[in-house]
């Protein structure tokens, strides 16, 4: 059967305009409204292409719609869709046994979205601390870093250092303590015997794709260890091929005790998250202390499992580390010409722009008229992240896109 592309009624302003009155004003999208996708391309009403250069941050590693993600899903979608925890479902020892292979831990616990990873993972930390390290109740303290992006639930935007995330939301959520993010000696003067974890994100991806020292993953992990607490790498954004590598902490040969997944686990058709983790930490939680309607269900087991099926063949690792290099070089020759500097690992960059061009906002708008889609983070810094489908050549044409919209200005 074939299907004809449903096509919207309305056009891109009409639709456009129309959400202003109806829909909550918590973002500022780019005026582009997307109607059909296909690998690294998306189209809009009209019929306009333009190039996934964000890759729904990080959601999209494997491009929109990767065939055998889809066949997966319409697979599922003919048997069974969701039961609920109160049942077993036939696909989720599958996708648990799979996700522990591919990250080298022993346990996983399936949730939804990446903000209910950090929280499952933030009351496993606390029931651990009580339950394994004796830490007196309700006393334990997780150490986080400044210029986090955890998520947006009360208790997480309690420890982020972004005002606009927190201003309004308070009363927030005590236990948690903030030290400056790459730098060892203020994370070791943070922890004490309360310490029930160390959360950070290997790469700081909101923050503007913030790489840390060579050193400084292996040193959390030492010193963690020392003072018998978990590190808790938080890879939704990080992880799943992003960088190169199927985690970013493999960079520095890393194991955490706590691994959080999201964005990518979905394959970009649902949200799956989880938390992965040693068996002496994810076994404190016991029937009825935790849990999740939606989280593990058929659907999304079977889409997570075929995504771990796409990793293991190495190829997108491989394809983000190859083409990394093109990114690198790319940028790398557009430094002084309306890039201040980047940092990038893998197919991911984040790239300062010069005020002086536009801000990343600006800059955003203008790839955006040439068919490339990407977003800004903070200020004049935009991010890249395409899928890690896209081909060199793509790659290529989207950095001259770049080189366009910065040039034109000078
Ligand atoms: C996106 C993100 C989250 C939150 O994920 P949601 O699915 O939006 O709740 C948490 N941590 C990191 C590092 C992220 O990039």
């Amino acid at each position: 059967m074939t299907i004809a592309p449903s096509r919207s009624l309305r056009s891109s302003a009409e639709l456009i305009r129309a959400e202003e009155p109806v829909l909550a004003h918590n973002y500022h999208p780019l005026p582009v409204v997307v109607a059909r996708a296909e690998g690294t391309w998306v189209e809009d009403v009209e019929g306009r292409r333009y190039l996934d250069m964000l890759a729904g941050y990080s959601a999209l590693n494997f491009g929109h719609r990767h065939p055998a993600l889809i066949e997966a899903a319409h697979r599922q979608l003919d048997q069974l869709t969701l039961t609920s925890r109160a049942f077993h479902n036939d696909r989720l020892a599958q996708f648990a046994e799979s996700l522990a292979e591919l990250t080298g831990l022993d346990m996983v616990l399936p949730m939804n979205t990446g903000a209910e990873a950090v929280e499952s993972a933030i009351k496993v930390a606390r029931k651990w601390a009580y339950e394994v390290k004796g830490v007196a109740p309700d006393q334990a303290t997780i150490v986080v870093a400044a210029d986090n992006f955890h998520g947006r639930t009360t208790t997480i935007v309690s420890f982020s250092t972004d005002e606009t995330a927190r201003a309004g939301f308070g009363p927030f959520t005590p236990g948690f303590r903030v030290v400056p993010y790459n730098d060892l000696a203020a994370l070791e003067a943070a922890i004490d015997e309360t310490t029930a974890a160390v959360l950070i994100e290997p790469i700081q991806g909101e923050a503007g794709v913030v790489i840390p020292d060579d050193g400084y993953l292996r040193g959390v992990r030492e010193l963690t260890r020392r003072a018998g607490c978990l590190f808790v790498a938080d890879e939704i954004q990080s992880g799943l091929g992003r960088t190169g590598r199927t985690l970013a902490v493999e960079h520095e040969g890393v194991v955490p005790d706590v691994l959080l997944l999201g964005k990518a686990l979905g394959g970009g058709i649902v949200p799956v998250s989880a938390v992965v983790a040693r068996r002496e930490v994810l076994q404190v939680l016991r029937p009825g202390e935790h849990g999740s309607t939606f989280g593990g269900n058929p659907l999304s087991a079977a889409v997570g499992s075929a995504v771990v099926e796409l990793l293991e063949t190495g190829e997108y690792q491989r394809r983000a580390e190859e083409l990394g290099v093109v990114l690198r070089d790319g940028l790398t020759a557009l430094v002084g010409k309306g890039v201040q500097g980047f940092r990038a690992r893998g197919l991911w960059a984040g790239v300062d722009v010069d005020p002086a061009v536009g801000t990343g906002r600006e800059i955003s708008e203008r790839l955006m008229r040439e068919g490339v889609l990407v977003k800004d983070t903070h200020g004049s810094t935009i991010r890249l992240a395409p899928p890690l489908t896209i081909t060199g050549d793509e790659l290529r044409s989207a950095l001259g896109a770049l080189e366009k919209v910065l040039t034109d200005r000078l």
